[in-house]
């Protein structure tokens, strides 16, 4: 089976993005992540099984959608209730979507669905001449943690070299080391997220592997620091005072790090918990430009290009 036939677990593939790496990219966002942030904007990324998004605002409480349900996993009792572990769809959409065709209103929709590394590279490959006339654009892989299935990273990153295309991965780092050695000479730029330093705290907040991912930043850093964007997502209540993000910096310069995105914590996940059924838990104010400007300053003092956003 060549690359081209491998399978991958998309959630969705978005065309034309600016902020996933440079020029203008195509990012494939791939299921599954061994972190559960809650402030996270792709909640429906986190698991590998399907998730339903359900509009409310469209949905006119009909019930065509739990009649036509094999496995009674929808309910509409008390609300609209959708139960995954009843829901016998699989990533393969053609297994079951009886309720999103059944619904004539279009408030069903799911993320997650099995593709070809072919069928997503010739999406990939619709936008070679923007790639090509934009400063270095090409492919982005996301996620979710799209390094958690190595295989599938593998993949879409051999494929897109085959083509001469620009790759970046966007990781948390919580992946194992053998994995990051494995795709680091398909990769032009790691967008790696460093969310603290403190392991205890990123444990108990997002269930990240600290040691590990300061493990394999070190590493990255160490190998191809030309290559490596540090996100630090600046989240209240998590990690926004001066003393922690300043001992961040000062811990990624020493490293040599050249290169640092400050991403303001925002709340674009709300809305796709609300369709999700999920509860939004991390519900703090957003931040702003001017709420970083101290962090990005000292940044600058040492020597590092510093960007506020991403
Ligand atoms: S995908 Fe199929 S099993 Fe799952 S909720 Fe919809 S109709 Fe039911
Ligand atoms: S079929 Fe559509 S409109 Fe009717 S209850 Fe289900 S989701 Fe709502």
């Amino acid at each position: 089976m060549g690359e081209r036939d491998a399978t991958v677990n998309v959630s969705q593939i978005e065309r034309f993005a600016t902020h996933d790496g440079p020029g203008i990219r195509t990012t494939v966002f791939l299921k599954g992540c061994p972190l559960h942030c809650p402030w996270c904007a792709n909640p429906e990324t986190q698991p590998t099984s399907p998730v339903m998004f359900h509009d409310e605002r469209k949905c006119v409480g009909c019930g065509a959608c739990a009649a036509a349900c094999p496995a009674r996993a929808i309910s509409l009792d008390d609300g609209f209730a959708w139960d995954r572990r009843a829901c016998v769809r699989t990533p393969d959409a053609t297994s079951c979507t009886l309720c999103e065709r059944a619904c004539m209103h279009e408030a069903i929709s799911f993320s997650g669905e099995l593709m070809s590394v072919g069928d997503v590279m010739d999406v990939v490959l619709r936008d070679r001449d923007y790639y090509e006339n934009s400063c270095g654009g090409g492919m982005t892989i996301s996620g979710g943690e799209p390094l958690a299935n190595r295989g599938q990273a593998l993949a879409l990153l051999e494929a897109a070299k085959v083509e001469g295309l620009n790759t970046a991965v966007e990781t948390t780092g919580n992946v194992a080391r053998s994995t990051v050695e494995a795709v680091e000479p398909l990769v032009d730029h790691f967008l790696h997220d460093l969310k603290h330093l403190d392991d205890v705290r990123l444990r108990e907040v997002t269930g990240g592997d600290g040691p590990l991912i300061k493990s394999n930043l070190t590493w990255l850093l160490s190998v191809a620091p030309e290559r490596v964007n540090v996100r630090i997502p600046v989240i209240p209540g998590f990690n926004h005072d001066d003393a922690t993000i300043r001992s961040m910096l000062d811990w990624l310069a020493e490293r040599g790090c050249t290169k640092v995105n400050l991403l303001p914590y925002h709340t674009l996940g709300r809305s796709k918990c609300t369709r999700m059924g999920k509860a939004y838990e991390w519900d703090e104010h957003p931040l702003d430009e001017a709420d970083l400007a101290a962090y990005h300053a000292y940044a600058l003092e040492l020597g590092m290009e510093s960007k506020v956003g991403a």
